[in-house]
């Protein structure tokens, strides 16, 4: 039996002061109560705050071997354009990147991820893991004559993640990139397990130009790199695109928006309410990274129950660490307390993959990981210094 407790701790859906989490050796929370009812020598105390572990909402944990290769704050039609112009390394290198990326996460405190991916290139690393990860593996294509192609590119990963016995599901990779044939396909798809969906939306403002006319970057991704034309392969909506992907989302589905960079608060608020089981997820360090630009997350708050975090993929970013993530909501955005962003980058996270039997909150009968968090200021904020660290 071990006992644990600091200045504050922040259980996931609430923040505690002078109590004492006690667990079993295999890390299962018996009891959360006050530190009166303990000797206090039998406690092992930390001078910062205890978080449940950590869950990384959205990685893409085979582009690893991507870190420090694509520059900065070009905009996503020209970041996809370099993503795949590299996408062509040695086995070896990509394997080994995998390996230490997957470490990171684990010395940061992260305990599952929803992890997207279009190989199988992840499947053995994430078998042998002590994190949990959910595969989303992407259907895409921008032909909707080979809508049928797509889908089997996508399905082969799939059997390859089940063979295995890991939790996967097929999901569209985002609206611009999915034809309505193929969303058909997908969402037609009665395999996946659990039956959850992770989509990219509204990362960039040059999407919402597309569907309003077929204009923009991605008219130009589309003709020039991907060599169609995009005007025979897309049809504009005259619409928002996240109302295209509406469209086909089975509402009782448990289904991420990604990014939502360029998401309106009327937008949030309104398809929150239709949508019960969606969630929003932040992941402002890549958004730095690719557009140089934040959603304003206090456009969210009335969602705060289904916000989670991610980091996005080392293509994108410079670590894979929530409390980075978390950071840079806080320090842009100072009004968000961190017993909010903490309730984000847990309890919500394992809710949306399902998960919150085991993860995301210190309650008891969870085995949901601890952390300790260094150096954190009296009233709770994050320091510049404030480091994650992994108890259990
Ligand atoms: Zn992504």
């Amino acid at each position: 039996m071990n006992k644990y407790s600091a200045k504050k701790i922040f259980t996931g859906r609430e923040l505690l002061e002078n109590s004492v989490v006690t667990t079993d050796d295999a890390g299962l929370i018996l009891s959360i109560d006050s530190i009166e009812n303990h000797d206090k020598t039998s406690i092992q105390f930390f001078t910062g705050a205890i978080c449940p572990g950590f869950v990384n909402a959205h990685c893409h944990l085979e582009l690893s071997y991507m870190r420090n290769l694509i520059a900065h704050g070009t905009g996503l039609a020209q970041f996809i354009k370099d993503l795949l112009s590299i996408r062509n390394e040695k086995m070896e290198v990509i394997l080994q990147e995998i390996e230490i990326a997957n470490e990171e996460m684990c010395r940061n405190g992260i305990v599952a991820v929803g992890d997207i991916s279009n190989d199988d290139h992840t499947l053995l690393e994430k078998k042998k893991s002590r994190i949990y990860y959910h595969t989303f593996i992407e259907a895409y294509g921008f032909n909707p004559t080979d809508a049928i192609h797509y889908f089997e590119i996508a399905k082969k990963v799939f059997l390859g993640a089940r063979e295995l016995n890991l939790s996967a599901s097929i999901t569209p990779h985002a609206p611009y990139s999915v034809p309505p044939q193929l969303m058909e396909l997908i969402y037609g798809w009665n395999k996946n397990h659990p039956e959850i969906y992770s989509i990219h939306n509204q990362e960039t403002e040059a999407e919402t130009q597309f569907f309003k006319d077929g204009s923009g970057d991605f008219k130009i991704l589309i003709d020039d790199f991907f060599k169609l034309n995009s005007s025979e392969v897309f049809q504009p909506t005259g619409d928002r695109s996240i109302n295209y992907l509406l469209k086909y989302l089975p509402k009782e589905k448990n289904a991420l928006m990604v990014h939502n960079t360029f998401s309106t608060e009327e937008e949030i608020n309104n398809i929150s309410e239709e949508f019960k089981n969606l969630f929003w997820c932040a992941c402002p360090k890549a958004n730095l990274y690719i557009e140089n630009r934040l959603p304003d997350y206090k456009n969210w708050l009335q969602v705060t129950d289904r916000i989670c975090i991610g980091t996005d993929s080392l293509a994108s970013n410079n670590s894979l660490s929530i409390l980075d993530e978390i950071r840079t909501i806080q320090s842009n955005f100072p009004v968000i307390k961190t017993e909010t962003l903490i309730g984000w980058a847990t309890i919500n996270g394992a809710r949306f993959l399902k998960i919150d039997k085991q993860f995301g909150s210190i309650e008891v009968g969870k085995t949901p990981g601890l952390n300790f968090i260094t150096d954190i200021n009296d009233d709770g904020r994050l320091k510049v210094s404030s480091e994650v660290k992994r108890i259990i």
